[in-house]
């Protein structure tokens, strides 16, 4: 039988917490926030031992990733590494054409 588990620990001890939003859970055991993953007891075993092995790591790798996403600017800074402006892309546009006449 499946049941309703935190994909972190995979503990069962997890509440739904705001009726508004389906998918924001509370895990008791970790302190996980977020979607809940159905599971059977086969997977359920998996994850707490996962847990158990590398919760170290899940939680310095789930900082890591939270830290991105909110850091706007280095974002934005690496928008503008990555892509080109409009003026550069016509530049770029140019030699192409001038190195093909
Ligand atoms: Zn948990």
């Amino acid at each position: 039988m499946k049941k309703k588990i935190c994909p972190r620990c995979g503990s069962e001890n997890v509440k739904w917490i705001i009726p508004q939003v389906w998918s924001q859970w509370l895990c008791y055991n970790c302190d996980y926030t977020g979607p809940v993953i159905e599971a059977d007891d086969k997977l359920q075993k998996e994850i707490q031992e996962n847990w158990a092995l590398n919760k170290e790591e899940i939680l310095s790798e789930e900082k890591e990733r939270f830290e991105e996403t909110f850091d706007d600017e280095s974002e934005f800074d690496k928008k503008l590494d990555d892509d080109l402006t409009d003026e550069e892309m016509e530049k770029k546009l140019d030699q192409l054409f001038e190195e093909n006449k």
